[in-house]
């Protein structure tokens, strides 16, 4: 039997792990996060005591076992769904998501994922280099001001206080990052569908993509 592959694709905060999730709940697919994965392997360096500012060898990363299921991240068969969302976590997984090693092994297990079920998965080179054949690709989008507004009411209900300005300067540096790194960087598949949902609640990109996916039946 065939596979449907739904790709989602776009810069921090564009909605796309929340918005994947709803999408992939009412259609009935697999939900991965990519984003969840690197921010595992960011964890265990960190668990490490390794200082990603100097840090060069990353081979740590062949040793740590990483899954994901049933909408969680699983860190050598820890949950670590929480302690993957800090801003510790958030400012060094560019460091660590930019090393061959590390890209390697979470593409080879995201390939893998996908062979075996029907899956919305979400990061930043899903539609041209994880799921290059994905029936549909989407590439998520919204203002930085707007991306960091979302993210803020993320931290905030964690308990935790950051001005709105220091969090735009940090997505700002994490993208930019991201986007011009040697290997997979953040970019745009050629045949992927842009969506800005800038002034779109998560309801209104759900409902979006899910008629796009109906279009495509058609
Ligand atoms: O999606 P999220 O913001 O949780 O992703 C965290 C980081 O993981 C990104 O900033 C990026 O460095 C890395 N990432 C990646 N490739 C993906 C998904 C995420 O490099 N497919």
């Amino acid at each position: 039997m065939s596979k449907f592959q739904l790709a989602i694709d776009g810069p921090a905060g564009a909605g796309k792990s929340s918005v994947s999730k709803e999408v992939a709940k009412r259609l009935g697919l697999d939900h991965i996060d990519t984003g969840a994965m690197y921010r595992a392997v960011t964890l265990q360096g960190l668990r490490l005591g390794i200082d990603f500012k100097t840090e060069t060898d990353f081979t740590y990363v062949e040793d740590i076992d990483i899954d994901y299921k049933n909408n969680s991240i699983y860190l050598n068969g820890e949950c670590v769904d929480k302690e993957i969302r800090t801003s510790l976590v958030a400012n060094n997984v560019s460091v660590v998501a930019k090393q061959k090693i590390v890209r390697d092994k979470m593409v080879f297990i995201q390939k893998q994922i996908a062979e075996n079920s029907n899956i919305v998965m979400d990061g930043r080179d899903i539609g041209y280099n994880v799921l290059p054949n994905a029936d549909l690709k989407i590439f998520l989008n919204a203002s930085l001001e707007i991306r960091a507004k979302r993210r803020l009411k993320d931290i905030q209900a964690t308990g935790i206080d950051i001005e709105l300005s220091e969090l735009m300067k940090q997505i700002q540096e994490r993208d930019e990052k991201d986007s011009t790194r040697k290997i997979n960087p953040l970019k745009k598949a050629e045949d992927a569908i842009e969506l800005d949902t800038t002034n779109m609640n998560v309801e209104q990109s759900v409902e979006a993509i899910i008629s796009l996916t109906r279009k495509r039946d058609r």
